[in-house]
């Protein structure tokens, strides 16, 4: 009798876990878009609400709440394996970066030497947590995008690390 609780349980359990682990990836996974979506031409400005609707909770609380994804998570891996093509704002579309300034800096997160459109990515002094950073964004609809570390000694042209959670980015592959 106890054994066959035991059995239920560990099924239960078994099901459980996987179907949350399956949530988290679909919640993690980088936007891999067909065609490149239609950049604003002005600020995108939205409420709280407005952007819950469209963005994913991780997006939001990146993006929104200038939240960090997880280093070396599923996003970064699929980052790695991505090959020619454009990031765009996950939140507003904005061209931000392409795989042209992408550099491997073992990090844990997309890192970039330069945006791909700078008029589209702002910085900002960030002093949370305790210490002086700065903080990268859209500046199209000010998402949190991630921060930007200088003078590293990466043998890139700038010995920029753009450090850039992948959750608020949405790969368009080149055309071939
Ligand atoms: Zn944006």
């Amino acid at each position: 009798m106890k054994t066959k609780f035991t059995l239920i349980l560990a099924a239960i359990t078994l099901v459980f876990s996987a179907a949350c682990a399956e949530e988290k990836n679909k919640e993690k996974a980088m936007e891999t878009a067909k065609e490149a979506p239609q950049e604003p031409t002005e600020k995108v400005v939205k409420t709280d609400e407005e952007w819950k609707k469209i963005l994913t909770p991780e997006q939001y609380r990146i993006l929104r709440k200038s939240g960090t994804e997880a280093a070396h998570g599923d996003v970064y891996h699929e980052f790695k394996k991505q090959g020619e093509g454009a990031y765009h704002c996950a939140g507003c579309n904005a061209l931000l970066f392409s795989s042209k300034e992408k550099f491997d800096s073992g990090c844990g997160w997309p890192s970039f030497y330069d945006p791909a459109k700078a008029q589209n990515v702002t910085t900002k002094t960030d002093t949370s947590g305790g210490y002086v950073r700065t903080e990268v964004n859209c500046a199209k609809c000010d998402g949190h995008l991630g921060h930007v570390f200088e003078g590293e000694g990466f043998n890139t042209p700038t010995d920029k690390r753009y450090c850039i959670n992948g959750v608020g980015l949405k790969f368009v592959p080149a055309k071939k």
